[in-house]
């Protein structure tokens, strides 16, 4: 871990509403993320973990408060420029999953490369290497209704650091997973954050993340505490 500073965020406020209802998210948080480090949101269902992400991760505007990510300040961002800061620059991951059932492991991770208009052995060697790095490369050839939970979800990795990007964003991960699954998902992102110079930042409340994190942070009711 060093000093460098990967994402900052800076009196972040994300009010929605619903029915002419003001439901305030995020009230004010403010969080340094450095480069190479793993980072915990923990809070109960409904705390603002979700709009935390989608704010850092250029999926959702804040309602007012600044986002910068490598530099960027991506909340002053026009949205097409967006689309391409979040494709070079983040990777996310989702409880669900996600993956394209129809697909195999080897072209659910190849999904990106192909957007990205990388060249066919371009895309070949980064599909092998992201498989590997999540210790998948004997399941290429497998679709996501012959792997278990916990190897989708590596899968689910290996597609959202197939570009490289310099931040993952993970948004429940290990929540449909049993505990031992989880765990082997927890120790993941720390190898690849200690081998691959990755930073993640993980929304969730699995406690077993303490043993992986450098740093949890608690919010509550859209603050953090
Ligand atoms: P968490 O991920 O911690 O469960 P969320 O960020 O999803 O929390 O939600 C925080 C608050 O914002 C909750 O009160 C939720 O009901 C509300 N909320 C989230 N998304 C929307 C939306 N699209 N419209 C209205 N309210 C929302
Ligand atoms: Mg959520």
């Amino acid at each position: 871990m060093n000093d460098d500073i990967l994402v900052r965020v800076e009196n972040l406020h994300r009010t929605y509403k619903a029915d002419g209802v003001e439901v305030p998210a995020l009230r004010g948080i403010d969080l340094s993320v450095s480069r190479g480090s793993f980072v915990a949101i923990q809070g109960r269902s409904g705390s603002g973990k979700t709009t935390l992400l989608n704010c850092i991760g250029a999926l959702d505007y804040p309602t007012r408060g600044r986002v910068w990510v490598d530099g960027r300040d991506i909340t002053t961002l026009p949205e097409r420029e967006r689309t391409l800061f979040r494709r070079r620059h983040i990777g996310f991951v989702f409880q669900s999953f996600a993956l394209v059932p129809t697909l195999s492991a080897a072209e659910n991770v190849d999904v990106p490369l192909r957007l990205a208009g990388v060249d066919a052995a371009g895309r070949r060697q980064r599909v092998q290497a992201c498989l590997e790095m999540v210790g998948l490369a004997t399941h290429a050839g497998h679709r996501p209704c012959e792997l278990s939970g916990g190897q989708q979800q590596r899968v689910a990795i290996a597609r959202a650091i197939a570009l490289n990007p310099p931040l993952l964003l993970a948004d429940e991960p290990t929540g449909e997973l049993d505990s031992a699954s989880g765990a082997e998902i927890l120790a993941l992102f720390r190898s690849l954050v200690d081998e691959q110079n990755l930073t993640v930042i993980l929304a969730g409340h699995d406690p077993a993340v303490a043993q992986f994190a450098d740093e949890i942070h608690r919010i509550v009711d859209g603050r953090l505490a």
